[in-house]
């Protein structure tokens, strides 16, 4: 089959590989869509912590089942699915705690023999595999995985409630979708920051927000002036290291402040702010079953309107040009979609 292989730091090259091996449990996915992420273009940089050349990247996908292992039950051939991208071994101390996103012995797409998604085949355990509703297009299928990201920050880390102001710092697809997640839970004021305007625009169009120009300087002080008693929750959602300051400063007492971005170096934070202030500083990790259910409904439902999310759709072929878009930013992107078939 067809695939998309990073060969080394920056390039990528369309190959033959082979099709993986159905197992019992497993289904056979032809590829439609698969979702460009962030954690991808660190790869593409060489900076991503265990992908590394040569590897197929992408862990985002909807596309159709085509083949079933003969223990599969729920899902049958032409079902049109999307894949939690997440394997958790079910025994370990975490997963007996019901934290499966944290498995010590977890497996997750272009690592190991898990193939990525930029290929014309994907193979998925049936048990991580959710179908589509017959009305939702696979384009937006392929939006339940960083959905879920959003969702698991929102309602398991942050524990969003109806009223809570909530500041997201970094308006890029996870923060955009953190910001709805917080929507969806009832958040009362609902402010996210940027250094694209094309971002902030459309976090004010899908969430109502209200939006800043991370650039802009004295936006810190007019935001503490406009919200004196803070912020109940602030997201880091980019990781750009200023915003772990920002997050300090302009959480309340007795507030959280959840770590979704990956922060490629050690960030120095005021733990005094911290002490003083009681804040409770708390990393957020993909998503467990609930999350991923919880995102495919809201797909299915058409509960936002998703699909302006969706920037860009470019065949597999021109994988290269859609990783260097994100890299370069020469032109306004969110989430890039690779159509595979
Ligand atoms: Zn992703
Ligand atoms: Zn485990």
């Amino acid at each position: 089959m067809k695939a998309a292989v990073l060969v080394e730091r920056g390039r990528i090259d369309i190959r033959e590989v082979d099709r993986p091996i159905l197992g019992p449990d497993d289904v056979l996915i032809k590829t439609e869509y698969a979702g460009v992420c962030g954690s991808d273009l660190h790869a593409f940089k060489g900076e991503h912590p265990f992908r590394k050349p040569p590897v197929i990247l992408g862990h985002e996908l909807a596309g159709t089942a085509v083949e079933c292992g003969a223990a599969v039950r729920g899902i049958r051939p032409g079902d049109r699915v999307t894949i939690m991208p997440l394997v958790s071994c079910g025994t370990c101390r975490l997963c007996r705690q019901g934290r499966e996103n944290i498995c010590l012995n977890k497996q997750v797409p272009g690592a190991g023999a898990w193939l990525g998604s930029f290929a014309e085949h994907a193979l998925a355990p049936a048990a991580v595999a959710y179908k589509l509703g017959v009305a939702t297009p696979s384009e937006l299928g392929v939006l339940a995985e960083p959905l879920a990201v959003g969702v698991h920050a929102v309602q398991r880390q942050a524990r969003v409630e109806p009223g809570s102001r909530v500041l997201v710092l970094g308006g890029g697809t996870i923060g955009i979708l953190t910001a709805l997640a917080a929507r969806a839970a009832g958040a009362g004021d609902l402010v996210a920051t940027d250094l694209f305007e094309f971002n902030l625009a459309l976090t004010r169009a899908l969430c109502g927000a209200e939006t800043i120009h991370a650039s802009r300087t004295g936006w810190e002080d007019d935001l503490t002036r406009a919200f004196p008693d803070k912020f109940d929750v602030a997201f880091l959602c980019s990781g750009a290291p200023p915003t772990v300051g920002q997050a300090v400063r302009l959480t309340r007492r007795g507030g959280r402040i959840i770590v979704t971005g990956l922060f490629l170096e050690p960030v120095p934070v005021d733990l005094t702010a911290v002490t003083l202030g009681e804040l409770e500083v708390l990393g957020s990790q993909i998503y467990d079953h609930r999350d991923f259910r919880t995102a495919v409904d809201w797909i299915d439902t058409g509960r936002f309107d998703f699909r302006r999310l969706v920037t860009h759709v470019f065949p597999l072929e021109r994988a290269q040009d859609a990783l260097t878009i994100l890299a370069d930013r020469t032109e306004d992107a969110v989430k890039i979609l690779l159509q595979v078939t």
